[in-house]
């Protein structure tokens, strides 16, 4: 499977297509941007770790019952998935309080909900990507009842699914971030990526950071927390 034109650069990903119209190849950069872009930089060999523990979260998720996106992993950096329509909607989990949800309601990073806190946020980088609930969704038309019924679960589904291999390895998954998307026949799967960039991990012991907050934050070895997700997750194989 070859690539063939571009279609799209984002912040962290390229996205071109290939000789099959059901089917994209989608690149992974090292290009780390946060706080809506505004801040930007590089963090070295973000672009595979991404790329493999992505596609390896979508397997495991596969085998799960969740369907997903991905079709075959090409290289490093390099994937084939399925075209999607992408549903314009940042579906966040929270496990723990933190980032927007504790600057938001002026609660502390860590307490742990006794459910999981779900939550879309538009995705619509002129607008900032705001907050908005099932209602909201329904009046803008961005998805169907039935296809943000079929989306919560499935985030749930995927909630379920992460804690239990995170806490294998060691780590607490915080909250997170999924976006999906509408395949020809309408079918909902999960898309876009799993990975440090849009999940919070936590050591389970220390509650040391190791994802994209390093760079948000200037907490430093960004690229060794990145690396200790890979280990953890490939377990030494990686
Ligand atoms: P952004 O657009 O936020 O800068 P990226 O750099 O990650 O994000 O770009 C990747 C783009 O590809 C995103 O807009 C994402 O919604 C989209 N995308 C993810 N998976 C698929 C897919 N299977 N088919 C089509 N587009 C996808
Ligand atoms: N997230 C993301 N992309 C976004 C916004 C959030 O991947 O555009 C992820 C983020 O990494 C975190 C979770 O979603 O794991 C919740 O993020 P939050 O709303 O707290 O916003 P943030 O503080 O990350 O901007």
């Amino acid at each position: 499977m070859e690539k063939t034109v571009q279609l799209y650069e984002g912040k962290a990903k390229k996205v071109y297509a290939t000789a099959d119209p059901a089917l994209v190849i989608v690149s992974y950069k090292d290009d780390a941007t946060a706080f809506d872009g505004t801040k930007k930089g590089t963090i070295m060999g973000k672009g595979a770790v991404n790329n493999r523990m992505s596609n390896f979260l979508m397997k495991k998720l596969m085998d799960a019952g969740v369907p997903t996106h991905f079709v075959e992993e090409l290289n490093d950096r390099e994937t084939v998935v399925k075209k999607v329509e992408i549903v314009p909607l940042e579906v966040i989990v929270r496990n723990a309080s933190a980032g927007h949800f504790s600057s938001r309601y002026g609660v502390e990073e860590g307490i742990l909900f006794d459910e999981p806190v779900l939550e879309f946020s538009y995705k619509n980088d002129d607008l900032h990507d705001p907050l908005l609930n099932t209602s909201h969704a329904l009046a803008l038309k961005l998805a169907t009842r039935e296809e943000i019924d079929t989306i919560k679960a499935m985030a749930l589904k995927v909630n379920e699914e992460l804690k239990a291999f995170f806490a294998g390895c060691g780590v607490r998954l915080i909250d997170f971030k999924l976006e999906f998307g509408r395949l020809g026949d309408g079918t909902i799967v999960l898309a876009d990526e799993i990975s440090p960039d849009t999940c919070r991990f936590w050591d389970a012991k220390t509650n040391e950071k190791l994802d994209k907050d390093r760079f948000r934050r200037d907490l430093g070895n960004v690229e060794e927390a990145y690396q200790e997700m890979m280990r953890r997750v490939f377990g030494g194989q990686a």
